[in-house]
């Protein structure tokens, strides 16, 4: 790499560092004689140390904090180690350590690795825009801390998620990190416990509502697409009611998508695409339960009906094939407490609990996203194995602990027949002669090759069709022994070639259905892997 740096600047510099790696030849030209021991390492031995030292530690908060600071200091080890180890890593930087991070955020905050916008930014964030670094930022991940994970309001705190969401578009689908722009909308946060400790890091004050923070959203979406006319806007982690009105308002104005919604919706879809090949059934013929009617469920059920409608049936026949169960028992037209996204699944049927929805409706699927762990009981995952041969179980909830049920539970309780995947990772499960592999439905597998498709293409917005195209894409990823094993997602080692197919399918279906902004190469496919970032040294 050529640089100006010289000396201690070289070590400094986290995308220049290469520590101990630097070689005889580097060390004499950029001045590094004496800084470093005599012995140099290779990047894979580098690596080694890494790891080694990583599994001493005795929490998985401390293996994050070491990350963290190893992707503050040596950015392409920090990258390779999460590529080659990235079943060990990803629940290291993403969840479920990510929750105790922001939980933790303002206690152990070393350096500010993103972009922070308060109300006292209003008027200005496109002025302040410009005290970013990095002039060709792609990729954006924002939120404003009121929902992280499952954990709630966290206010500034939750700053570790687009950190996590980035670093993951980085190793899963080689978007440069110089690429890439974590964001907190600080617009304040109305949890008490962290209002009233002292080293709150955050905007400290209640939240700003209604006209003053959609105006800040406005304002911040203006800047962005100003300043980085090209970049890609992940919403991450809102309220579900903000999380449905932001994505709503901006869908067709910017390109911006909302994991929660439909990220989740797109890998949910995917592992029941998977499912169909372990049950049987085909995919148009399933009936679907949800425990949880929010913004994951919700965007879930959505992409459902686009699936349903591509197999040939009408909108109200898709409608009809999904029901949902939240705290208040079945969704049904008859209730008066339900929120608007409810009311397009909320069919005419008597109420009725979630262990008598079971019963009547029959579901082939239940897919639990509820954030409360244990909802899916034994009784629950009884009464689905009685209605069914292979009953299909997703617990999306995060982290671990929140699971509806864990992937032991669906397997004992379904006498080894439960099709089980979860949104956190699970061990191997033994029952009987079975060894399970349970599948992790991880947006990870969706989100960074749909960024990394339409960034390469510089869409002008991200449509619902592309969401169907990476579930499809990731359903058929899924091999043979995988399923074998009962999983319905891949493994997590095969990540940067399921992103890269992701990407040249969403690419592709950009420049045949006008939504690419660029010429398209002559090699597509090529064009997306020379693109893809490489941390090797
Ligand atoms: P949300 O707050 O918008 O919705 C939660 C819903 O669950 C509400 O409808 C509520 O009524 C219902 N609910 C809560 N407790 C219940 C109970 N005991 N019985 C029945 N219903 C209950 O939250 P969300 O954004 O939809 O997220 C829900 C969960 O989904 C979170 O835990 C999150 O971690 C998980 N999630 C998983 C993935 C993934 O696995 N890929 C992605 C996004 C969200």
């Amino acid at each position: 790499m050529k640089t100006d740096k010289r000396n201690f600047a070289v070590l400094h510099d986290d995308q220049l560092n290469k520590s101990v790696a630097f070689s005889r030849e580097e060390r004499e030209e950029l001045g590094l004689r004496g800084l470093l021991p005599y012995t140099v390492s290779s990047q894979a031995l580098q690596m080694k140390r890494l790891m080694e030292n990583l599994r001493r530690k005795e929490s998985d908060i401390e293996r994050y904090i070491q990350l963290s600071s190893l992707q503050n200091r040596n950015e392409r080890l920090f990258y390779r180690a999460v590529i080659d180890n990235i079943e060990e890593i990803m629940p290291l930087i993403y969840t479920p350590t990510v929750g105790q991070a922001c939980r933790e955020f303002s206690q152990i905050f070393r350096k500010a690795n993103g972009f922070f916008i308060s109300p006292e930014d209003k008027g200005e964030i496109r002025k302040i825009l410009d005290n970013w670094p990095h002039e060709d930022v792609r990729v954006i991940v924002v939120t404003d801390g009121e929902r992280i994970l499952g954990l709630g309001d966290l206010g500034a705190n939750g700053m570790g998620i687009p950190i996590g969401k980035l670093a993951l578009y980085s190793a899963c689908a080689g978007i440069h990190p110089r690429q890439c722009m974590p964001v907190m909308l600080d617009v304040g946060t109305n949890n008490e416990e962290i209002l009233n400790d002292i080293l709150y890091l955050g905007y400290p004050h209640k939240r700003i509502k209604g006209q003053a923070y959609l105006e800040l959203v406005d304002e911040f979406i203006m800047a962005i697409q100003d300043k980085y006319p090209k970049a890609l806007i992940q919403f991450e982690d809102f309220l579900t009611p903000n999380a449905y009105a932001l994505l709503r308002k901006y869908k067709h104005r910017a390109l911006c998508f909302n994991d929660d919604i439909q990220g989740t919706a797109a890998v949910t879809l995917a592992g029941v695409y998977a499912s169909s090949r372990i049950t049987k059934k085909a995919f148009s013929k399933l009936k679907i339960m949800f425990l949880g009617a929010g913004s994951a469920a919700t965007g879930i059920a959505d992409l459902m009906v686009r699936a349903f409608e591509a197999e040939g049936l009408s909108n109200q026949e898709a409608k009809e094939r999904l029901w949902f169960v939240d705290i208040n028992g079945l969704v049904v037209a008859e209730r008066t407490d339900l929120m608007e996204h409810n009311l397009p699944y909320a069919h005419h049927h008597e109420a009725a609990n979630f262990l008598e929805a079971i019963d009547k409706i029959k579901p082939d699927i239940l897919i639990g996203a509820t954030g409360s762990p244990g909802t899916f009981t034994k009784d629950v995952i009884e009464r689905m194995s009685s209605h069914n041969q292979r009953p299909v179980i997703f617990a999306l909830s995060n982290p671990t602990s929140r699971a509806e049920c864990t992937a032991e539970e669906a397997y004992k309780w379904s006498r080894g027949r439960a099709v089980f995947a979860s949104g956190s990772p699970f061990e191997k499960v033994t029952y009987g002669n079975f060894h399970f592999k349970p599948g992790q439905g991880n947006n990870a597998y969706i989100f960074p090759g749909i960024g990394l498709g339409a960034i390469h293409t510089e869409a002008s917005m991200i449509n619902e069709e592309t969401f169907l195209i990476a579930a499809r894409t990731l359903a058929d990823q899924v091999s043979d022994d995988d399923i074998a094993n009962g999983a319905v997602y891949p493994p997590l080692t095969k990540i940067r070639n399921i992103s890269l197919e992701i990407a040249v399918n969403v690419a592709q279906a950009n420049y045949d259905n006008g939504l690419a902004r660029n010429e398209k190469p002559e090699d597509l496919r090529q064009s997306i892997i020379d693109y893809m970032f490489d941390p090797t040294y």
